[in-house]
Parts: structure tokens; sequence; C-alpha cells
């Protein structure tokens, strides 16, 4: 049997770690953790050690560890038709069955959907299926694409340039041509403290007007966000925002793609975040949670608006030229069949508003009060708390702290997994929807004493 100390050596040499700091990790300075099996909200490593997983991986194994449901669906997927590909018409029975699970789900105006590997490239085909549509219409200035700041929405060409983080523009050459950002909408992160809540909703509205005059609304295609900012540190929207929003985008006929790669299939207590915030978007974002992860798919959900158009762009200008090998690959929509049926069979989505709402208070409760908890929110089934050196100031620590990072690698030490999002220092919960009260009480319990035991 291999040792620890060969594999991190493998892994060292050979393995080229996706979001990690490279040269640290060559220098053996990150945790190297062995994830060696789950079961429920636990993973477990290489040393035996057993841990609550409160992000679910990358908030992607909605319905939980170790479902046989699931794997028994791919295994027999793979024994009986490991591949087929879906171009020039064809299909599986299963993904032509997930496609219609997908859509009995989606809001009614949706039309079709189209499948894919990962949050990304959804995304980038988002960005093609909005080209194509406003040139089909024969409004072929009509491209850029705006999104905000601290939206994440993917790590590609395109995607990559939306996302609203520094860290995924600098030193690639992003963004590209036709990306613009808008104000974040996180009202604890507001710059002017005197704003209330109706004023700093009023302000990220009368800001995306104004970007929209400046630039020309017959330059801009489409609006992309997520329902809830996720990666950019699991930030409900302040009170009035959709409300504010949607209509700006109806005037100015721009088009809502709501990315919900991680509020779909049930994250909110709903089943998608649209239903949620009463979002009517064109074209709807989906990946993590339509497998739990259990094999990679995403996909993307269009409008029937939408569609009349691309039909009628086939019928003048030929085949729809946009396809990927792996589009609804039958093992991946083997999983999706299993985990969409056992998200239902669970009631996960009821679990998710339920539990969720039970952590939030528990962390309310436990962490409201301390000197150094600026904020703590959710919605659904996610959860943040954010730290401040100066709770009255809102003065934030000095990065070079990591203080986020510091509680974060505490809590790990304790049994429980959350994430330090990358952005300031904000723990992130967004543990699998089927976690019990029980469960949400150890994750508080255990986070409170992280930061008695990093903050005193
Ligand atoms: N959109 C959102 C909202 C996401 O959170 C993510 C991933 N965290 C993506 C897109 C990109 O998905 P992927 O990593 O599967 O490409």
């Amino acid at each position: 049997m291999l040792t620890n100390d060969q594999l991190a050596a493998w892994d060292r040499e050979n393995f080229f770690h996706p979001s990690t700091h490279l040269a640290q990790h060559a220098r053996g300075e990150t945790p190297s953790r062995i994830i060696t099996g789950a079961s429920g909200v636990h993973i477990e490593d290489r040393d035996g050690r057993k841990l609550l997983d409160a992000f679910a991986g990358l908030y992607c194994v909605n319905a939980g560890y170790g479902r046989r449901e699931i794997t028994d669906a791919i295994a027999a997927q793979a024994a009986e038709l490991a591949y087929y590909h879906s171009y020039v018409g064809h299909g599986t029975e299963t993904s032509i069955t997930l496609a219609k699970m997908v859509m009995d789900r989606a809001p009614d105006h949706m039309s079709k959907v189209y499948f894919g590997l990962g949050g990304s490239d959804a995304n980038e085909t988002n960005v093609k299926l909005v080209w194509y549509y406003n040139n089909i219409l024969g409004r072929p200035a009509k491209k850029k694409i705006i999104s905000r700041w601290r939206g994440y929405h993917g790590s590609g060409l395109m995607t990559g340039s939306l996302t609203g983080l520094e860290l995924f523009h600098k030193k690639f050459d992003l963004p590209l041509a036709n990306v613009l950002h808008t104000t974040a909408p996180d009202y604890f992160r507001r710059a002017e403290l005197s704003l209330s809540e109706a004023e700093f909703t009023a302000q990220c509205a009368a800001d995306l007007e104004a970007l929209i005059a400046r630039e020309g609304a017959d330059t801009i295609a489409a609006f992309i966000a997520e329902p809830l900012l996720g990666t950019g540190g699991i930030v409900p929207p302040p009170a009035g925002y959709w409300e504010a929003i949607q209509p700006i985008l109806e005037k100015h006929d721009i088009l809502l793609i709501a990315d919900e790669v991680v509020t779909g299939f049930g994250r909110l207590g709903t089943m998608f975040g649209s239903e949620h915030y009463g979002l009517k978007p064109d074209l709807i974002t989906i990946a993590k949670g339509l497998t739990s992860a259990y094999a990679p798919l995403s996909g993307s959900i269009v409008s029937e608006r939408m569609w009349k158009v691309l039909e009628e762009g086939t019928d003048e200008f030929g085949p729809f030229g946009h396809g990927w090998t792996y589009s609804a690959h039958p093992i991946g929509a083997a999983a999706g069949v299993a985990n969409l049926a056992l998200i239902d069979r669970l009631g996960l989505v009821g679990n998710a508003e339920k539990v969720g709402a039970h952590l939030l208070a528990g962390l309310r409760d436990a962490l409201g009060a301390h000197a150094h908890v600026g904020d703590v929110r959710g919605e659904g089934m996610l959860a943040a708390v954010e730290f401040v050196k100066d709770r009255e100031t809102r003065a934030f620590f000095d990065p070079s702290e990591k203080v986020g990072a510091r509680i974060a690698a505490e809590l790990a030490g304790l049994g429980v997994i959350a994430r330090a999002m990358p952005q300031g220092d904000i723990l992130g919960f967004a543990p699998p929807l089927c976690l019990s009260a029980v469960e949400a009480d150890e994750v508080v319990d255990k986070t409170a004493q992280a930061v008695l035991n990093v903050l005193g």
C-alpha cells in the first residue's frame, strides 16, 4: 500500500492543482488532505479522520455523499451504454429523461435544456446563445454582457472575464472585450456606511442605469447574475434588489442570465433561486446540484422567447454550430436522473429551508454579538459569517492576518469543514441539503469554538 508520504511526493511532482498557491504547495506549505471516502455529510481522509463537510465539496454534493441510488444508476448506465453523443439529434433514453425532469422543474416560461459538463462551459454556451440571438435578430452591435463585481461565473476566457474577482483576471489578460461590471449588491460592504438598505438598493439600480446610459443600450446584450452572490461572499441581495433591477433590464431589452450553478436544485429552499427571488430569466445556468457532483454535468436552460429565435436562425443559417463531445454524457445524465428523483423522495428542498434556517439562527445566536463578527447572513442552506476588526467602524482586518483562513483551519482541526471565501474574512457554509438539525448544531458549536480559539 502507498504511504501518505509517497502520495504527497507524487502529488507535488505531478499534479497541477486548480485554484492553489502553486509555489506554497510545491514547498509542502498548503494542507494536503487526501480524501478516501464519504457518507451523508461526512468525509474521511487517509489518516482516518472523519470531518463534517459543511461546504458539500464546492457547494455541489446537494444530496449528500455515498448515495447508493445514484452510484447504482451510474454503474448500470456505464455497463449498458457508457457513451454515445448527442450531435445531429442523437440521444439516449437517460439524457432525454433528464431533459424532461429538468424542464418539469424549471420555471414555466423556459423551453429547452442544453447539456454541458460544468458551470463554466454552460456560461460560455450562454454567452454564445446571447450573441447568436442578437445576430439572428439583426442587432450585431448588441453584444456586451454586464456582470457584477464579486459575481462568480467560472474561470474560462469569457466566464473568467465575467467573474468579478480580481484574482481571476490578474496576469491572465482578462477581462476580454464586451464585458462590463457593475456594483456588487452587498449591503454590508457598501462604500457609504450612512446609506440605508433601501438607499443602497436604489444606488445599485442607479449605477446599472448609468452604466447602460454610458455604453448605450443598443450595445448591451445581457446581464448575468447569481440570484444571491455565492463565491463573492455568500451575500443575499439587499431588500428590493431584484424588483429594482429587472424592470431596468426589460426597459432596455437586455436579457437576464440567472447563474443558478449554486442556487439550482434546492439550495435556497426552493427548486430554483429564480423562484425564490421572483426572477424571470431568459437563460438559467445549472451544474453542481444537477447531479450532486456524482458525475460532471451542467446545463443552459433556454426561455421560450429565445428558443423561437434560435430555431429561426438555424432555418436561415444552417445547423447550430456549438457542441461538446460530452454534451449530455449518459453517465452524467444517469447521475442526474437518480439525483433529482432522490432530492424529491427525501424532501431535500424542504429540508434545506428548515434546517438552513436553524443553522442560520444558531450562528446568529452564537456569534451575532461577538466583538469581531460584523455580519451573519444566509438564505436556505447557505450561510456566512464575516469578521471585522471593529464592529462600530466596520474596519476590516489586514488581509495579511488571514483571519478567515485561520478560523477555517482551526474549525477543520475541530472536525468541521467550512470555506474561507476568497474575498475578505468570510467563513462560508453550504452543507449538503440533507443536513440534520443535530449536525447543524455541531457546526454552530464548533464554529463558535474555533472563533473563540482564534479571536478570543
Ligand atoms: N457559476 C457559479 C455561480 C459558480 O459558483 C461556479 C463554480 N463555483 C461556476 C459558475 C463555475 O462552475 P465550474 O467550476 O463547474 O466550471
